[in-house]
């Protein structure tokens, strides 16, 4: 029997071990796939407070799990299949085995959007990506593209060029979402052209070509075209990892965790933190923010089940 397992290893998750740990609560952190969550898949953090010259995402997310280990918090490298929470103590289903826990805290955080187009899943990983730091490396020298008009998209748009000759940044609108400083860098950048109040319809490619070139039709004016490029980017946003919890938990009509003021689900002894939680401020600080919080509740709520 566990006093508390997190789910999930990104800033909430490790933040919430941290204070469960410290709490001598010998937290168990099950990581999911991606170790370190959505931090270690980008390349410097220059927002978190602490770091004057910034540092790489892995490396932050690394100094948050040795902090969190440091105090005695576990970390399981598997992930999570299924949960019963509608019994106390709760029942978990991993790949690899089972477990049962007084009080739980989500942090499986989001997954990145994607368009479902044609195209779009057949050439997945073979020249269609939602990773520049993981992927831009392969287009050295090439043409690629990057559909999306917010943050994550220029900052996709911006890595790329460093290996890439050209990056097209598409966008449905006539006007970023994207804050002031990053467009800013994005519209200065030489290797960047902007493809306004466009859509990607589908994703071209040959079997054992990958990504030829990419379908496109204005929105305004109706009209197709082709454009060719090896690699396509895909930054248009991200949805909750909440599917485990359907049906168990209260979500908003987005699908994510609804939670009160002090991080509590809809369960007793559930406890929710970070993005899959947050549809608005979806940044590293707030989500460490909430898996303190949601980690402080769950302490007090294993304290009063003792008591
Ligand atoms: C490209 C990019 C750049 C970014 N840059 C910044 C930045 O500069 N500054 C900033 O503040 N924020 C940035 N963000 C946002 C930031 O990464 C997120 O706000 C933050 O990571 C959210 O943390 P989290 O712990 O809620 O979830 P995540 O980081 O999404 O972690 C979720 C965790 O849950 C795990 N998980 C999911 N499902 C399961 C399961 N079934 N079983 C077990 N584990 C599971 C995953 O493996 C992962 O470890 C960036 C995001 C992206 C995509």
């Amino acid at each position: 029997m566990e006093n508390v397992i997190i789910i999930g290893s990104g800033p909430a998750g490790f933040t919430a071990a941290l204070y469960a740990a410290r709490a001598e609560l010998s937290p168990l952190v099950i990581t999911g796939n991606t170790l370190g969550g959505q931090l270690s898949l980008t390349s410097e953090i220059e927002n978190f407070p602490g770091f004057p010259q910034g540092l790489g995402g892995q490396e932050l997310m690394d100094l948050m799990r040795q902090q969190a280990e440091r105090f005695g918090a576990r970390v399981e490298y598997d992930l999570v299949e299924e949960v019963n929470l509608s019994r106390h103590p709760f029942w978990l289903k991993t790949q690899s085995t089972t477990y049962e826990a007084k009080a739980l805290i989500i942090t499986t955080g989001s997954s990145p959007r994607l368009l479902n187009i044609p195209g779009e899943a057949e050439f997945f990983g073979r020249g269609v990506s939602t990773c520049a730091t993981c992927d831009g490396f392969f287009y050295k020298d090439r043409v690629v593209a990057v559909v999306g008009g917010g943050d994550s998209a220029m900052e996709e748009g911006i890595f790329l060029t460093r290996f890439a000759q050209k990056v097209y940044i598409i966008h449905r609108r006539d006007k970023l979402r994207a804050s002031q400083i990053m467009q800013s860098r994005a519209m200065k950048n030489e290797k960047i052209t902007f493809i306004w109040d466009t859509i990607v319809t589908e994703v071209l490619g040959e079997e054992g070509k990958g990504v030829q070139g990419l379908r496109l039709k204005n929105v305004k004016s109706g009209e197709e075209s082709t454009l060719a490029v090896d690699g396509f980017f895909i930054a248009i946003g991200h949805v909750p990892n909440t599917k485990l919890f359907e049906g168990q938990l209260e979500l908003d009509e987005h699908g994510y965790i609804v939670t009160d003021r002090r991080q509590h689900t809809s369960v007793p002894g559930v406890f929710a933190g970070g993005d899959v939680q947050d549809p608005i401020f979806r940044q590293a600080i707030t989500a460490a923010g909430t898996g303190c919080a949601a980690a402080m509740e769950a302490e007090k709520f294993i304290r009063e089940l003792e008591d």
